[in-house]
């Protein structure tokens, strides 16, 4: 009896996993499963949301497990104005994207610092995923200073409602009404419900899953699932198989699937992902992911920091064939170059060698398995 119970709670729990969706900078909130104004459920109705499916959660409402919408947005659409959109007649687990997909392919992902280093290595290890799908441009990058520019935020905070991650979808009003381009992950609650071996694979194929969806796919079976067009548009795209269990990107979260622990994208989502972003335009862009540091081993570290950061988990390494290094003294004179592939442990600065007290100018470019050159990334930092 314990055992069913168990069972029962963590597929309950688990089945908002592969849902997330629409949100962003959501304050912690609330009691779930409050009671929700038929003027929210009229709204969602017209926009082409399943209403049976409805729960409230602070200033929020969340929709088909994981579309979250704030109520203020709601609020702010005229009831006259909304068009509905076409219903799938053909529904089929067949890849879509929605109606607007991203304008550039070199991401930089933002990650506060006090960031847990698990949540860290997780993204880390589904970014090095995404980078090394055959045939896509798409290029994901780390930065853990804010200060520099970047394109997606990973938030960790609560969510409420049972969700443990929810994603933007690009160009489209998020959970506060405006484009957002955050993905929020709940990593305490996740925490209680998957111990640290579960919880590795489950949590890496959920950020494939979100990153999915800030490029633009919709669920592989948003339309075998009921989800309809809704307002991001749903447009099968081409090649890809019309039945995809093994995607990362199914909506619909089966405990018992083959695939449910499975770290790697299916040949669908791979067809489905070049063929929004080909590699027929490499447009690698070099990146310095490094900052001005006190003596604190961040150097020794820059295997970690270094496009594309990879994880010990033997990913990255094998992302690159080449990485030319270019370190020039500014304040103190110094010289440093390195141009040839990766060594096995890792690139590491010559940090033993480089004097403290002087400021550098930092240069790097990469060349990877895919062909594709960077551009030099440039930046200058200090050594203090
Ligand atoms: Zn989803």
């Amino acid at each position: 009896m314990k055992t069913t119970k168990c069972f029962l709670l963590l597929a309950l729990c688990a089945a908002a996993i592969f849902s997330s969706c629409k949100k962003s900078e959501v304050k912690p909130s609330a009691t779930p499963d409050e009671k929700i104004e038929s003027r929210y459920l009229i709204r969602l109705y017209k926009l082409g949301f399943d209403t049976t499916r409805v729960k409230s959660t602070g200033a929020y409402i969340v929709t088909q497990g994981d579309y979250t919408f704030a109520k203020s947005f709601l609020d702010t659409l005229k009831l006259e104005n909304i068009v509905a959109p076409e219903v799938s007649k053909d529904a089929t687990g067949r890849h879509a994207s929605t109606n607007t997909l991203l304008t550039k392919n070199n991401i930089v992902i933002y990650l506060p610092k006090g960031t847990p280093t698990f949540l860290y290595n997780e993204v880390t290890y589904a970014l090095g995923k995404w980078n090394l799908i055959p045939g896509s441009n798409l290029n994901f990058y780390i930065t853990y200073n804010g200060e520099e520019p970047y394109d997606w935020k990973i938030i960790n905070q609560p969510i409420g409602s049972g969700n443990l991650a929810v994603a933007d979808f690009p160009g489209y009003p998020d959970a506060n009404g405006v484009p957002g381009y955050n993905i929020i992950v709940d990593e305490a609650y996740i925490s209680t419900l998957y111990n640290t071996v579960v919880r590795w694979p489950r949590l890496v194929r959920m950020l494939m899953h979100e990153m999915g969806h800030m490029v633009g796919l919709r669920h592989t079976d948003w339309d075998a699932i009921g989800e309809g067009q809704s307002i991001w548009g749903a447009n099968y795209i081409p090649g890809t198989p019309t039945q995809d269990p093994a995607s990362v990107f199914n909506g619909f979260y089966n405990p018992n699937s083959p695939y449910v622990d499975v770290m790697d994208f299916s040949a669908g989502d791979i067809t489905a992902i070049s063929n929004l972003y080909p590699l027929s335009t490499c447009n690698l862009q070099g990146y310095v992911n490094l900052y001005s540091h006190t003596d604190n081993g961040e150097l020794n570290n820059v295997h970690r920091f270094a496009y594309p950061a990879f994880y010990e988990r033997n990913i990255e390494k094998y992302a690159l064939s080449n990485i030319e290094v270019q370190i020039t003294g500014i304040s103190v004179n110094y010289t440093y170059n390195y141009n040839g592939p990766i060594p096995e442990d890792g690139f590491i600065f010559p940090n033993y060698e480089m004097p403290i007290h002087n400021t550098y100018r930092v240069r790097m470019r990469y060349t990877n398995l895919k062909g594709c050159l960077s551009t030099w990334g440039e930046k200058v930092i200090s050594y203090y």
